[in-house]
This record gives C-alpha cells, sequence and structure tokens, in this order.
C-alpha cells in the first residue's frame, strides 16, 4: 500500500469517518504547508507525553505536573458539590455538560457505549473501575447518581447494562439514581447538545426505580 491509501486509512480510525473524508483530510495535508505538517504530527507525538488519565473520573486531560495519581480541575476541585456523580460516555459529553455550567458535581466516564452486539461489555467500558469510583464518592457523601447517556438505541442499551450492574451499590448505599429527561429528544447525542437543552435535561431529570 502507498503511503497516501496508508495514511487515509490510519484517518479513516477517527469517529465519524468515512474513507472520502479520510481521503479528503490527506489532500488538504498534501496542500498544507511543510512546517504544518511538521507541527501537527509533533503534537501528535507529544500527546501521550502531556495527556493523562484522570484517576478518579477517568478523563483525558492536559497534565501539566507529573503526579503519581493524576486527577483533573474537576476532580481536584474540592468545593463541587459532593452528593452527584454524572455517567457520562465520552470525554465530549463531560465537556459538554462542563460548558453548560449548569451542573457542579463530579463524573465518571465510562469511555464508550455499548452496542447489543458487543459480547464483551468489560472491555468496552470502563465497568471495573465504576464500582470502586462509586464506592469511594458513597463515602464521601454521594445522594445521586445521574446517568447522562444519549437517548439513541447505544445509549439506552449503554444506560440498562450499568443500572443492572450498579443495582447491588445503589441499594447498599440508598443512592438515588435518574436519567436525563426532556430537553433531549429522541436520537440526541450529548455532545452535540446545547447549554440550554443539557440545563432543561438536568432539571428535568426522572428517577429510576432499580428492582
Ligand atoms: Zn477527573
Amino acid at each position: 500500500m502507498d503511503h497516501i491509501n496508508r495514511l487515509s486509512d490510519s484517518l479513516r480510525q477517527f469517529p465519524g469517518i468515512g474513507p472520502r473524508q479520510a481521503k479528503r483530510f490527506v489532500y488538504f495535508l498534501l496542500g498544507a504547508s511543510d512546517s504544518y505538517r511538521a507541527s501537527l504530527a509533533r503534537e501528535i507525538v507529544e500527546l501521550s507525553a502531556h495527556a493523562a488519565i484522570c484517576s478518579s473520573c477517568y478523563r483525558f486531560f492536559d497534565n501539566k505536573g507529573v503526579a503519581e495519581t493524576p486527577l483533573c480541575a474537576v476532580c481536584r476541585d474540592a468545593s463541587r458539590d459532593k452528593e452527584s456523580l454524572m455517567i457520562v460516555a465520552k470525554d465530549v459529553d463531560l465537556d459538554a455538560v462542563e460548558k453548560s455550567k449548569v451542573y457542579s458535581g463530579y463524573y465518571f466516564v465510562l469511555g464508550n457505549t455499548l452496542s447489543l452486539v458487543d459480547k464483551d461489555p468489560d472491555a468496552k467500558i470502563r465497568t471495573k473501575e465504576l464500582i470502586p469510583a462509586i464506592e469511594q464518592r458513597a463515602k464521601a457523601g454521594l445522594k445521586e447518581i445521574i446517568l447522562a447517556l444519549s437517548l439513541n438505541a447505544e445509549g439506552e442499551h449503554t444506560r440498562e447494562f450499568v443500572e443492572n450492574l450498579i443495582a447491588p451499590l445503589i441499594r447498599a448505599h440508598r443512592l438515588k439514581v435518574s436519567i436525563l429527561g426532556r430537553g433531549l429528544s429522541t436520537g440526541t447525542e450529548l455532545e452535540y447538545s446545547d447549554a440550554e437543552t443539557i440545563k432543561n435535561a438536568l432539571i428535568g431529570r426522572k428517577q429510576e426505580t432499580l428492582v
């Protein structure tokens, strides 16, 4: 395979990018300046050296210092509401909620959503990390878990899976579980929702009854 095709194959692995878009990116890069390409390549190479995964919410963040257990700005902020924990699928969802400035609790990032055909959910979302994260938050005064997943098939399936997974913990610690309510229309992806929509969905959140 030639270089152009190899690069376009790599770009196709980006979320939402098809073969034609990937080729367009490659041609864009071919038309760009040497210095732009060099700086982009450097940014990519240096990403792993400068980014860390938060040891509490599991989001990626720009880690300027080197800490044994890196904590992002949200998790480091002790003034946030310790009574609520919002579970989101992806980093971009957390970013969207933070940008809306209507939520002041803590987060947990699952890392992905589950589809009906996923055979091994534990390999796709952070199930092993979620349980201790809730245990720890429960000791620190947690009262409510908000499942903020997109209102599409994968979001719904992920929500059901997570509800079953955390049900024993919910009972043990007498926690409240709620899901985002009206405001988010069916099929909506959280990451593309504006601040007003997220605010309404949060205010209109519904309590779940777990059996
Ligand atoms: Zn964090």
